[in-house]
C-alpha cells in the first residue's frame, strides 16, 4: 500500500512467557479509518502502545509519515503528529474541563507545559476559543468550569478526545473510545469520529462495539491470540468464517 501513514513491520512482543503480540503486519492507510477488534486479551492495547512509544517491541519495526519511530518516546512520536485516546482516560483532574483541553495545544506549541504558567492559559485566547468550539463537539461545553475529576467516565473520554483534537495530529488512535458511555453518547461519539474522518484525519480504532466499528471502519484487523487473523473491508471480515469462529462468536 503505497499510501500508509501508518506501517507496522513484522512486529513481536512478549511479557515474559507470554505472547502477546506475533508477526504483526499493519498498514492503515492515509484518511481512512482502520479499526482493530478482537477478544479481551487479544493483544490489541499493546499493539496500540507499541505504536505511540510505550512499549518497545521486541523485534519488528513501525514507521509513521515516512519516520521509522521505532523505540522512539512517546513524546517525540507524539510531536510528530500521533495522539491517542487510551482505555482509561489520561486527564488532569484537578484542572477545569477548559484547562485540560487548552494545556495540550499550549504544549505543543511552546514544546512543554509547566503547572506554573496555569495562569497564562487565561491570556490565549484563540487557544481558548478552539477549546471551546472543542468541548462544544464532545457535547462538553456547559461543565467548561467544573474539574475534571467530576466528570462521569464517559465523559472523561470525550474531554481526552477534545484534548487529541486541539493537537491537529495526523494520525489518531483511539482504544475503545466509547466503553462506558450509554448508547445515547456512543452515537454522539461515532457522529464526532465521522466529522473528524471528513476533515481527513487518519484514525485507527480499537472497539468492542460493533455498531461503533461498522458505522465508523473502512478497514478491520482482526487480532486474536496476538495475530492478526483476517483483515479487510467492513463486509470482508463479517464474512469471514475464521472471525466468526474466534470473535462474532460463530
Ligand atoms: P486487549 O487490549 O486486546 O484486551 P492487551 O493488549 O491489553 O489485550 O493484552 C494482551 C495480553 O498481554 C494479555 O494476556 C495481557 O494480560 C498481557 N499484558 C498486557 N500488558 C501487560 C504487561 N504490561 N505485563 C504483562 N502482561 C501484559
Ligand atoms: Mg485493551
Amino acid at each position: 500500500m503505497n499510501n500508509a501513514v501508518l506501517h507496522v513491520s513484522d512486529v513481536q512482543k512478549s511479557f515474559g512467557g507470554l505472547r502477546a503480540l506475533t508477526d504483526i503486519e499493519l498498514q492503515v492507510e492515509k484518511g481512512k479509518t482502520h479499526a482493530i477488534i478482537g477478544p479481551n486479551g487479544a493483544g490489541k492495547s499493546t499493539l496500540l502502545n507499541v505504536c505511540i512509544g510505550r512499549l518497545p517491541p521486541d523485534s519488528g519495526t513501525v514507521t509513521f509519515d515516512g519516520h521509522l519511530i521505532t523505540g522512539r518516546p512517546p513524546y517525540e512520536i507524539n510531536q510528530l503528529g500521533v495522539a491517542r485516546v487510551f482505555q482509561t482516560p489520561e486527564i488532569f483532574p484537578d484542572l477545569s474541563l477548559l484547562q485540560n483541553v487548552m494545556v495540550p495545544a499550549f504544549a505543543k506549541r511552546d514544546g512543554t507545559f509547566r503547572m506554573s504558567a496555569l495562569s497564562s492559559l487565561e491570556k490565549e485566547t484563540d487557544l481558548r476559543d478552539e477549546a471551546e468550539k472543542l468541548l462544544e463537539d464532545v457535547g462538553l461545553l456547559q461543565f467548561y468550569a467544573k474539574l475534571a475529576s467530576s466528570l462521569s467516565r464517559g465523559d472523561k473520554r470525550r474531554l481526552e478526545l477534545a484534548m487529541c483534537l486541539i493537537q491537529h495530529p495526523k494520525l489518531l488512535l483511539l482504544d475503545e473510545p466509547t466503553a462506558g458511555m450509554s448508547r445515547h453518547d456512543t452515537n454522539r461519539t461515532i457522529d464526532l469520529l465521522k466529522q473528524i474522518k471528513e476533515r481527513g484525519m487518519t484514525k485507527v480504532i480499537i472497539e468492542h462495539d460493533m455498531h461503533v466499528v461498522f458505522s465508523l471502519a473502512d478497514r478491520i484487523s482482526v487480532l486474536a491470540q496476538g495475530k492478526i487473523i483476517a483483515e479487510g473491508t467492513p463486509d470482508e471480515v463479517r464474512g469471514s468464517p475464521r472471525v466468526q469462529e474466534a470473535y462474532l462468536g460463530g
